[in-house]
């Protein structure tokens, strides 16, 4: 018999490793290897969410007639390994091969490279078809380019699946609607419900197993919210086309405090898991536009984020691993903050964003970007904590997607691969962006003194600390004259509030 292996992110009908299967002979083999929850002591809501969702991915494969062997992480008699498990499994039948579809991390990728030799049978390694762009074409395309711009490789794309495209030219004139992405959202905005989603009794389980046997783990398992199905994360997604796409361009970067949602999609959970194919996103929401049901800067907004920006971090993480785990350009070590795990901050940015990321193991783009990562980068954060909180605490955090946009997005520890500038902003733009200003024990119209928004002197603090290597940065020479400009006075002060601020931080005081 052949044996197909499915790891729990690739929980998709349509993945490599389940063609061409012999029902009547051959096995699919899927375990809940507890090591892969607690390597990395991942969010409860996230790990219901994967046992959940792997158990129900079961139930279909064996309606569907398929043979399924299963080990749930409480069987006495799981090894928690698949090399273990497919002894076992050698014991009772002649595998003539182990097709498995390439894993989503470089670690098992090396560790599955290996199997042939410990298990004494073939292993094929199928192509992750999870993806719109393969590895092999990211690389090409890649080439001996210095730095890397989603742009330019989005538009490629675009115009190869001739994606919102009319002869090779974007419609509607531009390819990037970005600057239409920016609107500030009002208190008053009426925001669309989420719809509760029912748990039967796989899910009823699985969350009594979570509570019990991963209680010490960060974050909130109830409520517990989630899609486990394909048709359950398909009825997301349409409920996001009915009733969030249309807004969702205007109000792409707005926060709002109490306000996770917004209208963004909270799909990636799903896209991440095999649950949802981006071909298939891209193509309902592009659908949209032709119908004249929801405007371009929406759709192409939508559009950018998957088929650029998701498959982009995808390539970027295997052209650069091993190694881009270890990049630290800005030489950053401070310590992470306690208070991101306990939220015992007066920061009312900080605090609502860590809130939300504890109740819901989710935070929308804007929010994991300018403010938490704002934070990280100017108050100098090593990569290596601020890699291992973002993998910790979001339900869609797998190293492939959250390493780029941690190490390179929003702490340009691989000096600009990545990004043509380092994301840096002062509390203006968190104000301008949010409500959170409103509420908060500082003030961000203050640059100096105690009653200062941290975020405005830790902002200029670490563009004087990092002058030598950014200002050759041609997209921060505006910043750099003004700088330039400032007196010496200013310059001390700004020196002076970021040192008791850092000190304070460092020793884990209530900031
Ligand atoms: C520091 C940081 C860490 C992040 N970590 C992750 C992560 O671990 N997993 C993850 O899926 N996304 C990550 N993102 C990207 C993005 O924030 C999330 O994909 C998004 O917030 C998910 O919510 P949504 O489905 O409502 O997205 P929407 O705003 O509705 O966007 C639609 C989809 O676009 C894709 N997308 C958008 N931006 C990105 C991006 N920068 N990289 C990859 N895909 C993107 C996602 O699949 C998302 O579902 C991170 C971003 C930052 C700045
Ligand atoms: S004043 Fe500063 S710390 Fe407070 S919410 Fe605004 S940006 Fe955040």
């Amino acid at each position: 018999m052949n044996l197909s292996v499915i790891l729990y992110d690739q929980l998709s009908m349509g993945i490599s490793s389940l063609k061409n299967i012999n029902k009547k002979e051959d096995y699919i083999l899927i375990c809940e290897n507890e090591n892969d929850f607690t390597d990395v002591k991942h969010h409860k809501k996230k790990i219901a969410l994967i046992i959940s969702a792997m158990r129900h991915f079961k139930q279909q494969l064996e309606r569907r007639g398929f043979n399924v062997i299963y080990k749930k992480i409480d069987d006495k008699k799981n090894t928690h390994s698949y090399v273990n498990e497919i002894k076992l499994i050698k014991k009772k039948y002649v595998i003539n091969i182990v097709n498995i579809t390439k894993p989503s991390s470089y670690t098992l990728y090396n560790e599955v490279k290996a199997w042939s030799k410990v298990l004494g049978c073939p292993i094929n390694i199928l192509p992750d078809n999870r993806f719109i762009v393969t590895e092999d074409e990211f690389r090409l395309w890649a080439g001996d380019k210095k730095e890397l711009r989603m742009e330019f490789f989005y538009r490629e794309l675009r115009k190869k699946f001739k994606i919102l495209v009319d002869n090779d030219k974007p419609v509607g004139g531009k390819w990037n609607y970005d600057s239409e992405n920016r609107k500030v959202i009002k208190n008053d905005t009426s925001l669309p419900k989420i719809k509760e989603i029912k748990h039967d009794q796989i899910t009823k389980d699985v969350l009594k197993l979570v509570n019990e046997k991963f209680s010490s783990h960060f974050g909130d398992l109830h409520p517990f919210n989630f899609a486990v199905t394909r048709n359950q994360a398909l009825d997301i997604l349409r409920g996001f086309i009915k009733e969030r796409l249309y807004n969702f361009g205007d109000f792409q970067d707005a926060m709002l405090e109490g306000e996770p949602l917004l209208f963004h999609s909270h799909i990636s959970f799903y896209l991440n898991l095999g649950l949802l194919t981006p071909l298939e996103c891209i193509r309902l929401v592009e659908d949209e536009y032709y119908n004249n049901s929801a405007p371009l800067n929406s759709v192409e907004g939508f559009i950018r984020q998957i088929l650029g920006w998701r498959e982009f971090v995808r390539g970027i993480y295997w052209l650069k691993m091993p190694g881009y785990e270890k990049l630290n350009f800005l030489n950053a070590t401070r310590k992470m903050p306690s208070f991101f795990w306990n939220n015992n901050t007066n920061m009312n940015c900080l605090y609502n964003c860590i809130k939300e990321t504890k109740e819901n193991a989710y935070a929308h783009h804007i929010q994991r970007l300018m403010v938490l990562g704002n934070f990280f980068l100017i108050s100098g954060i090593n990569p290596k904590d601020v890699n291992e909180w973002y993998h910790i605490v979001y339900a869609d955090a797998y190293q492939w997607v959250e390493l780029p946009n941690v190490s390179g997005m929003i702490l340009f520890a691989d000096g600009g691969y990545l990004s043509s500038k380092p994301y840096a902003a002062s509390g203006s733009y968190i104000n301008k962006m949010s409500n959170y200003c409103k509420n908060c024990h500082y003030d961000y119209r203050k640059k100096e003194g105690e009653e200062a928004c941290p975020f405005n002197y830790l902002y200029w603090n670490f563009l004087i600390k990092n002058k030598k290597t950014l200002d050759s940065n041609h997209r921060m020479r505006m910043i750099y004259l003004t700088l330039s400009k400032m007196d010496n006075k200013k310059i001390k002060t700004i020196k002076h509030d970021s040192k008791l601020f850092l000190e304070r931080l460092s020793k884990n005081e209530k900031i």
